[in-house]
């Protein structure tokens, strides 16, 4: 389980091993789910000898947009993340479908996505948006262009998103960046997944930090 800080609202963030597929088919169960120790403190779930250390608190809706899978339709779907206090320390947790990344509306398999068809198969950036962007276009010169992707290959330069993605010299284009983002993420992918770049790009992004 990957662990990630949100300044927000200084809850800890914890991905699951389901993907948002699986999570949308049926919301995981309390224990199912349940973080074996509390990230912030490091207490177990269930110390020997006393009770829950982790109790359930809940549902949250969170939004998530962008396909489902490679080939989806762009969409926005509401995700119930599991909530989680800890007795101990008092903190808040959140449990997560993998993929679902901090501060951002689109999954990591979207961006992913994205990154492959601006940087690998060398669409424009009006065409990325209508494979991966669920909302209307509004306006001329948003018509034209997709700056969202330009922001995602900003924050990948500055290291602020996908750490796992090699520096890049400054030189580098945006979609020299995208491309080298999405060949992380094919290296990523699971094995058995095999054929076109754009499913594995989209599954190892998920996997991706
Ligand atoms: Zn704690």
């Amino acid at each position: 389980m990957r662990e990630v800080w949100r300044n927000r609202s200084k809850e800890r963030i914890v991905s699951s091993a389901l993907d948002v597929k699986s999570w949308l088919e049926a919301v995981p169960g309390v224990e199912e789910v349940g973080p074996a120790r509390c990230p912030a403190c490091g207490g177990a779930s269930r110390p020997a000898g006393r009770g829950l250390g982790l109790w359930g608190h809940g549902l949250r809706e969170r939004q998530q947009r962008g396909p489902l899978e490679a080939g989806g339709k762009a969409q926005t779907v509401v995700i119930l993340e599991r909530r989680y206090r800890c007795r101990g320390c008092g903190a808040l947790i959140a449990v997560v479908p993998r993929g679902v990344l901090r501060g951002r509306h689109y999954s990591a398999g979207a961006i992913g996505l994205a990154l492959a068809l601006f940087g690998v198969v060398g669409l424009a950036l009006a065409d990325v948006r209508t494979r991966v962007s669920p909302w209307p276009v509004v306006g001329e010169t948003a018509r034209a262009t997709w700056l969202t992707v330009r922001r995602w290959i900003r924050a990948i330069r500055e290291r602020r998103l996908f750490t796992s993605v090699r520096a890049t010299p400054p030189t580098w284009t945006a979609r020299q960046i995208a491309e080298r983002a999405a060949m992380t993420f094919d290296a990523l992918a699971p094995p058995t997944l095999s054929g076109e770049i754009a499913a594995r790009v989209f599954a190892g992004a998920a996997r991706a930090s």
